[in-house]
């Protein structure tokens, strides 16, 4: 018999136990998980409501640090995609709602998706052994064979095949953390990036910016967002950088902005990274002008009130005062009567406010990690490349999704093709 053990109970590595199982049932599929019950992640997913796929599926919805992501990813996708994620979630007992291509499970609830998973699991016959922290993985050599040793707190086990499916630290509370030792072993034989937060806010540099904080914290407004790097500008071909903008007391939030963190992430460590902020995404600046121009009495209101008349008055008043500091010219909140010549130059900043960009939330406030194995390490198996019967799916793997269900989407994709292989691969 195929001894298999899987280390991680969640989204990649319970579809990876079932698909083993299901393809293979003399398999012995075993979990080792660190919680003391399954799918701990899964449940914190969609505000609870768990976010399962998205129905506008491709690769461009995915960043990685490889540049060989979209053929990597269209592999997979080939394999199992989103409608190959409905209809298993029917299979096992998920009936699901489509809301604007974001699939969620009918009942609302992340609870069903975790039941009807573990359920699923156990009836197949997968062992899971909770309370398990996996420590160390080391080979022997038994008659020939070669065998992988899994060492836990509490125990050793053995296993002809082995899924790493770990997942990150995103999301976790301090006292929610584990060791993630079985990195190094996967980073002694494979490339890895280093693990950021990504889906989360970005803190801005406070530095010259603290009043401007200060004003706008709690403002919720649309906005488009540029990002630029060492003075190039990245533009998104979708309207992904476009949206409502959360403006906080430490920065950027809101969702508009965790579909941009990866590339910021990406950067932030090594080069001087910049937010171009467009708080009148909807107007051109000749529009607003146009509008100004039909207002009666324009030379005796203040500027607050000019600009008020787009945009909210705190928001309105905070980038006023932020435009008077960075042109160091006594602009306040009451001028009146500052001219066309100066209203124009107003609006040009409003639609185009550059903020320096400090570091990103921590680990515990995002939705995933960015990096980790590399892509090129890996076949479109999902096993490594350098290690004979070692195999990932998951988070763990370099690639990290917008916001949508596209991260639990690859979480069962990976976990699918990799169990298919683990049952298929008889050697
Ligand atoms: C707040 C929040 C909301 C999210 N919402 C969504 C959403 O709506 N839609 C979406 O697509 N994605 C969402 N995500 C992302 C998604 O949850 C993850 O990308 C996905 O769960 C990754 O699956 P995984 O199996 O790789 O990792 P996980 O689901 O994290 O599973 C890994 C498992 O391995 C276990 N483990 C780790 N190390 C060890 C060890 N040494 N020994 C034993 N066990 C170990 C962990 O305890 C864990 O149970 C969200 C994430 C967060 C934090």
């Amino acid at each position: 018999m195929i001894d298999v053990i899987i280390i991680g109970c969640g989204a990649a590595g319970l579809m990876a136990a079932i698909t083993a199982k299901k393809s293979d049932k003399n398999l012995n599929v075993t979990i080792l998980e660190i919680n003391s019950s399954p799918g701990k992640k899964i449940l914190k997913t969609g505000n609870g409501k768990c976010n399962l796929t998205n129905l506008d599926l491709s690769s461009d919805k995915y960043y990685s640090y490889s540049d060989k992501k979209d053929d990597f990813l269209n592999t997979l996708f080939n394999e199992f995609d989103e409608k190959d994620t409905l209809e298993f979630f029917e299979s096992i007992g998920v009936c699901t709602e489509n809301k604007d291509n974001y699939v969620y499970p009918k009942a609302m609830q992340a609870g069903v998706v975790v039941n009807a998973l573990f359920s699923e699991a156990l009836l197949l016959g997968v062992k899971c052994n909770f309370n398990e922290d996996v420590k160390s993985i080391t080979k022997n050599n038994d008659n020939g064979n070669d065998k992988f040793v899994i060492t836990t707190g509490n125990n050793s086990y053995f296993a002809d095949k082995l899924l790493i499916s770990t997942g990150t630290k995103a999301g976790l509370s301090k006292n929610e953390i584990h060791n993630f030792e079985i990195n190094d072993y996967i980073k002694k034989n494979h490339k890895f990036y280093d693990l950021v937060p990504s889906l989360c806010g970005l803190n801005i540099n406070k530095n010259g910016n603290e009043e401007f904080l200060k004003k706008v914290k709690g403002v919720r407004t649309k906005a488009k967002l540029i990002i630029v790097i060492n003075n190039k500008k990245i533009d998104f071909t979708d309207n992904r950088n476009t949206g409502e903008l959360q403006l906080t007391d430490y920065g950027l939030s809101g969702i508009v902005v965790f579909q941009i963190s990866s590339v910021v992430a990406k950067h932030i460590k090594s080069e001087k990274v910049n937010v171009n902020i467009d708080f009148l995404p909807d107007l051109l600046i000749e529009e607003v002008l146009m509008s100004i121009k039909k207002f009666d009495y324009i030379e005796k209101r203040n500027i607050t009130d000019i600009l008020s008349a787009f945009l909210n008055v705190n928001l309105s008043m905070a980038l006023i005062s932020l435009y008077g500091k960075r042109i160091n010219k006594n602009i306040s909140v009451n001028s009146k009567n500052l001219g066309f010549g100066e209203l124009e130059k107003i609006i040009l900043f409003v639609k185009n406010v550059s903020l320096n960009i400090h570091s990103l939330n921590n680990y515990d406030k995002a939705q995933v990690m960015k990096g980790g194995i590399d892509i090129e390490s890996i076949g479109k198996n999902m096993e490594s490349k350098n290690e004979k019967n070692l195999f990932f799916a998951g988070e763990i793997i370099d690639i990290d999704g917008i916001c949508g269900g596209y991260n639990l989407q690859f979480a069962w994709t990976s976990g699918y093709v990799a169990g298919r292989n683990i049952a298929d691969d008889k050697d």
